[in-house]
């Protein structure tokens, strides 16, 4: 669990932020220019959105710019159904990237050009190695590599041979083209990496026109530089790849000065996995449904489950940045959503689980409009009338028989407030042939109600109702954590993260019933349920008519409880 590096007190203030200030100061730069470059082949999730507020945080922050580039080098596993995704995703956030998103595949005869470039300075060479082989003789940490075979091809041969191979005319995996550091290099990195290797599969840009593609390293560190970025900003396993990310550009005639890699640690957060390896194989397996679930750690299933773009970018700025990896209690994820949807989310009343209430002492055919407030921090929110009438639902849980001693709720013979109504008194359980609590006969105190005559009288519970005829029928989704154990990710040999998927990560309850006025909620509307949590109409799971609610999140606050 992490919370060190916070920068909640002073969102100005992190080890990258001060190199960007002082770089500002001192006129290295003068305008900052970032980028977040996410490879489309696979829906956001949270952890992109720690890259997303600080790279877009920062430009914003210094009046700079924000580059969104599709780092689509990989054809095999890319798709546009991910890149549409992801621009949604950031927009949802709150973020505009500058001028249109960039494709390090706009770069492809660019990136081609720098390769012969450093064939011509001799700093490149075409390799007939296959990938085993230069596995084999890439030696190890503690034991260097040996030179390739045709590490010394001559210039007018290297470039003979990658003219070929971009055309096609060799083997997918038969050659590459490495670049010529040292094989004796303490960073493996710097071993004569791959720059270049045939694949020839269709891009979802570029068609047929490539029959080779550039590795990641060469691609990325090129791309920042021909788009002017001044910080690129990355994850710590990065920090291996400085070296060649330097050494590229050291070597080539581009603008100086050249952008600078700078490392922070990647968001980890507890029972969930971030891997889109493994998001796709839950989706692929259907072990969720799709991206967009709302167990997802993914934006889009986090934004179907109800979370405000603004309790994400808080709880981004509150994990702050650090420089060593670490674990981030979901609970303080959890926190924040609750926090900005107390903030913002409506009141109102929905009892999940009916247990029908006939008062019997109003007439039949009685109805009465009660006013309940919508938001009891903002009364600019207004009010709106609720109405009452003989038979309401309470939740089961609510009434008990035979109930334990601090047990403030319904019971035999037992008065509890109805919020914003009156105190009710339950005077006969009804029950089935099974002995199952099928009903509850009461009765209302009369002047118990707002300005009534005993309207101060206190009794210890207060629950939440609706009216039964008026209610609405709704579906609500109650969710839980994905995983059942922290780390799923960190499992001991043979035990698959998949084997410790929560069982109970979604519970559906069918017959719930709520106040009318949901019967009007539009899509991605957040509400409060009172004493239940905070719930979100989602019209993409209503099918027959029925609204369906999802609980984004219950009430209860663990992080602010520790805390408090
Ligand atoms: P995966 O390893 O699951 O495929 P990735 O890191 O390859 O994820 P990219 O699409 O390359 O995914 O990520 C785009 C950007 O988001 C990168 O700059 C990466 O550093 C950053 N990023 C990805 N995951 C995290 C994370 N958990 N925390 C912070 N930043 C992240
Ligand atoms: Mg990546």
């Amino acid at each position: 669990m992490s919370t060190e590096g916070s920068t909640e007190n002073n969102p100005s203030q992190d080890f990258i932020r001060e190199i960007v200030h002082g770089d500002l100061a001192s006129g290295k730069h003068n305008e900052i220019v970032t980028r977040f470059p996410p490879e489309p082949n696979g829906y956001l999730h949270i952890g992109h959105a720690k890259s997303i507020c600080l790279n877009f945080g920062v430009a914003e922050e210094t009046k700079g710019r924000c580059h969104l580039r599709f780092d689509d080098t990989n054809p095999a596993r890319e798709d546009t159904e991910y890149v549409d995704a992801i621009k949604q995703d950031v927009e949802w956030l709150g973020f505009t990237w500058h001028e249109q998103p960039f494709y390090a595949s706009d770069y492809f005869d660019r990136l081609y050009g720098y390769a012969q470039e450093l064939i011509r300075q001799g700093k490149a060479y075409v390799c007939d190695l296959s990938a085993e082989a230069f596995m084999q003789t890439r030696g190890t940490p503690t034991r260097a590599g040996e030179n390739s075979p045709h590490r010394d091809r001559g210039v007018e041969e290297n470039l003979i041979l990658f003219e070929s191979m971009r055309r096609g005319e060799f083997d997918d995996g038969s050659k590459t083209l490495r670049a010529k550091i040292d094989m004796a290099s303490p960073n493996i990195h710097l071993r004569d990496p791959a720059l270049y290797r045939i694949r020839k599969v269709t891009h979802h840009r570029t068609g047929d026109a490539w029959a080779i593609y550039p590795m990641y390293d060469f691609a990325h560190c090129l791309s920042d530089a021909i788009e002017g970025i001044t910080h690129s900003l990355c994850t710590l396993e990065f920090e291996v790849h400085r070296p060649l990310y330097d050494w590229i550009l050291e070597q080539l005639d581009l603008p100086r000065p050249l952008p600078r890699q700078i490392e922070f640690a990647r968001l980890n957060l507890g029972y969930t996995v971030m891997s889109k390896r493994k998001l796709l194989q839950l989706v692929q397996d259907g072990d969720v449904d799709g991206w967009d679930d709302p167990r997802m750690p993914t934006l889009s299933g986090l934004r179907r489950r109800g979370v405000t773009p603004q309790a994400i970018r808080h709880f981004c700025q509150r994990i702050g940045l650090t420089k060593f990896n670490a674990l981030t209690d979901i609970a303080l994820l959890e926190h924040s959503i609750r926090e900005d949807l107390n903030r913002c989310a409506l009141r109102v009343m929905g009892v999940l689980r009916p247990l029908k209430v006939v008062i019997e002492n109003l007439p039949e055919d009685y109805v009465e409009m009660l006013e309940a407030i919508n938001h009891p921090e903002k009364p600019e929110e207004g009010s709106r009338q609720l109405v009452f009438s003989r038979e309401i639902y309470i939740e089961t849980d609510d009434f008990m028989e035979d109930p334990p001693k601090k047990f403030f709720r319904l019971q035999p013979g037992g008065e509890v407030r109805l919020r914003y109504a009156y105190i009710l008194k339950c005077e006969e359980v009804i029950k089935d042939a099974d002995g199952n609590i099928v009903e509850l006969r009461a009765s209302i105190d009369p002047e118990s109600k707002r300005g009534g005559a005993t309207s101060a009288r206190k009794v210890k519970g207060t629950i939440h109702w609706v009216s039964a005829s008026h209610a609405v029928d709704a579906e609500v989704r109650l969710y839980d954590r994905l995983f059942t154990q922290e780390e799923p990710d960190a499992q001991k040999e043979g035990k698959d993260y998949r084997s410790l998927l929560n069982p109970d990560s979604m519970v559906k309850l069918e017959g719930c019933k709520l106040e009318a006025s949901l019967g009007e909620a539009s899509d991605q509307t957040r509400y409060q349920f009172e004493r239940l949590g905070y719930f979100c109409a989602d019209q993409q799971s209503n099918q027959d008519g029925k609204p369906v609610f999802h609980r984004t999140i219950s009430l209860r606050d663990s992080w602010a409880k520790a805390k408090g």
